[in-house]
């Protein structure tokens, strides 16, 4: 088994939250999880007439400072990619992702999306409920999909050693 030491930035996340997400995702990939710290969304990220940050910015500054690792990125601001509204987060993978948590009300929500984008990174692709992967960009299907890795999906991280 393949230990993977896997980094959280965040910026101006409570602390509590950052714990619990931490915890999930150790839970969930059977990874190591080290807090890098804060890391503050460029204001060149951030699209005026929107009022929302473009999330493929974000994620390519988290992509230069990630230093190889694997990692995610929370951040407090709405963001969004061409085409909609908003996104609850974007995922590169066997990379990085950006977890936007400003619409994501509870912190139960917060650690599902944060383990859907880091499967995301692990290389799984969109699944169907009950499974954490499903695709949701609505509060309401995000509320309702499980909040664990289906058993086919677990079978996929297991077959590129993630497990
Ligand atoms: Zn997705
Ligand atoms: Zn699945």
């Amino acid at each position: 088994m393949r230990r993977i030491n896997f980094s959280v930035f965040t910026y101006k996340i409570e602390s509590e939250v950052v714990e619990r997400v931490i915890a999930k995702l150790k839970r969930e990939f059977n990874i190591d999880v080290s807090v890098i710290g804060e890391l503050k969304p460029p204001i060149e990220a951030f699209n005026h007439s929107r009022g929302q940050y473009d999330a493929y910015v974000l994620i390519r500054l988290l992509d230069r400072v990630r230093d190889g690792k694997l990692a995610i990125w929370m951040i407090p601001y709405d963001i969004y990619v061409q085409g909609f509204n908003f996104v609850f987060g974007l995922a590169n993978p066997y990379s990085c992702a950006v977890l936007s948590v400003a619409r994501l009300g509870t912190v139960d929500l917060i650690c599902k999306e944060a383990v859907h984008e880091t499967g995301h990174i692990f290389g799984l692709k969109h699944c169907r409920d009950p499974c954490v992967m499903a695709y949701s960009n609505s509060l309401f299907e995000a509320s309702k999909k499980s909040d664990s890795l289906c058993e086919e999906c677990r079978e996929i991280l297991d077959k590129a050693g993630f497990y």
